[in-house]
């Protein structure tokens, strides 16, 4: 047969074997980040290679299923209401707690923005919705206000990067559906002061959601190893709905989130039912059609197989490996750490008070040359770390390297001031 030249360029026009498909997609990733040797913090969480076999032999099993019809595939909704009722009880959500699982934190911030848009519209005639954020707030919120139309109202944080909760008082009113305050916020790593988002929320009879992608599987247990954490969960009365991403430090692989909401009433408002259609009466509970089945069993699989004692154990590691960057980063001149994050977020900045100043995207390249991967971010610019197990072992190493670097690029100024979170292509 003889194809069309665009197609001919593209796939191959034979098949190719299996070992060789393999070896291609191998060669491929040698450019990739050495994440299973500890050196990027964040992306990947490693647990351990016990945690990886449950989750690789949970994905080969659940690798076609399709959870789009738990009719089809009862066990897939078992699992997601097993998960979730976990996600509910570390996060102490009352009986009523009701939730779904999501492919990742940003689908658990749509789900939830759209749950309080809804309900502004359904019980308060809200058509030109507001929402409230801080600053530090995931860029997710701005992706679900330009989705769903909703105007954003931001606010400032305070000097410890706290959000701003009297700035916040300023700018709710009549048409505010949603107040978001973040457990612990991406940038700095501190937590919002939730109490008093909640009650500006109630005061105008908003949503109030708690952002707690990163914090969801960390600070449960930093509680109960006798950490001081400010209270952030269900436990605040005026907190509607929580996003808690269970492939961060939950240690599941990536795809798998879960969005609660304080009983189903509020859960309603995030669903979608169509029954006005030739292909039959259609309903899904979050933002996808078709979903895989492979990261809820992931899910599932890891949060069974670490427990309570493996999660604690994790979250000791992680917790020891912050304390000790944070330590050791105080230690050298000319970088410190800004903020007083207490958990697994460390961000990294110069030290105005020392001259020459310390260009950190300069010393982001130094450590990159060295196999260390950072996020850049800014205002201001400073070099972000998600810690967790995966840097186990190697802290002592990189606190070497990093003095050695900031020695180094002391007085060099990088070119290249991007600052890339995500990327488009
Ligand atoms: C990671 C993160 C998100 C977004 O989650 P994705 O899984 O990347 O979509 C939202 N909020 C916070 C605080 C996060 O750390």
């Amino acid at each position: 047969m003889k194809l069309p030249k665009q197609l001919a360029k593209q796939l191959p026009k034979q098949g190719r074997p299996v070992d060789e498909v393999i070896a291609a997609l191998e060669a491929k990733r040698s450019g990739d980040v050495k994440w299973s040797e500890g050196r990027a913090f964040g992306m990947v969480y490693n647990g351990g290679p016990e945690v990886h076999a449950v989750a690789e032999r949970a994905a080969r099993l659940y690798l076609h299923e399709n959870a789009l019809n738990t009719k089809a595939f009862p066990s897939l909704g078992e699992i997601q209401s097993e998960v979730v009722g976990w996600t509910a009880g570390l996060l102490n959500g009352p009986e009523s707690t009701a939730g779904f699982l999501t492919s990742g934190g940003t689908e658990s911030i749509l789900c939830g923005v759209l749950a309080a848009r809804e309900r502004g519209h359904r019980e308060r005639g809200i058509t030109a919705p507001e929402m409230v954020l801080p600053e530090s707030a995931h860029a997710a919120f701005h992706k679900a206000a330009h989705l769903f139309g909703i105007r954003v109202r931001k606010t400032p944080v305070r000097a410890d990067w706290t959000a701003d909760v009297d700035a916040m008082a300023d700018s709710v009113n009549a048409n505010t559906v949603l107040v978001v305050g973040s457990a612990p916020q991406y940038p700095q790593g501190v937590i919002d002061p939730i109490p008093d988002i909640a009650a500006v929320a109630a005061r105008v009879g908003a949503n109030c959601h708690v952002d707690a992608c990163m914090g969801g599987f960390v600070l449960p247990f930093a509680e109960l190893l006798g950490r001081q954490v400010p209270p952030w969960d269900f436990r605040v009365e005026g907190v509607h709905s929580i996003s808690a991403d269970v492939h961060k430090l939950g240690y599941a692989p990536k795809g798998v989130s879960v969005i609660l909401h304080r009983d189903k009433h509020l859960r309603a408002y995030q669903t979608f039912v169509f029954d006005d259609w030739l292909g039959g009466f259609y309903a899904s509970p979050n933002l996808q059609g078709t979903r895989s089945g492979l990261p809820m069993a992931c899910a599932w699989a890891v949060m069974q197989h670490l427990g309570i004692d493996g999660y604690l154990r994790l979250t000791q590691a992680t917790l020891d490996n912050a304390d000790r960057m944070r330590a050791g980063i105080a230690a050298i001149e000319g970088i410190r750490v800004l903020g007083d994050g207490r958990y697994h977020l460390i961000a990294m900045a110069a030290d105005p008070a020392v001259e020459p100043a310390v260009d950190v995207f300069a010393l982001g390249d130094a450590l990159l040359e060295r196999g260390w991967f950072h996020d850049r971010q800014g205002p201001p610019d400073s070099l972000h770390s998600t810690v967790s197990n995966s840097n186990t072992g190697v802290i002592d190493r990189y606190l070497a390297d990093l003095a050695e670097c900031v020695a180094r690029v002391r007085g060099r100024r990088a070119d290249d001031r991007s600052t890339n979170y995500a990327t488009l292509e």
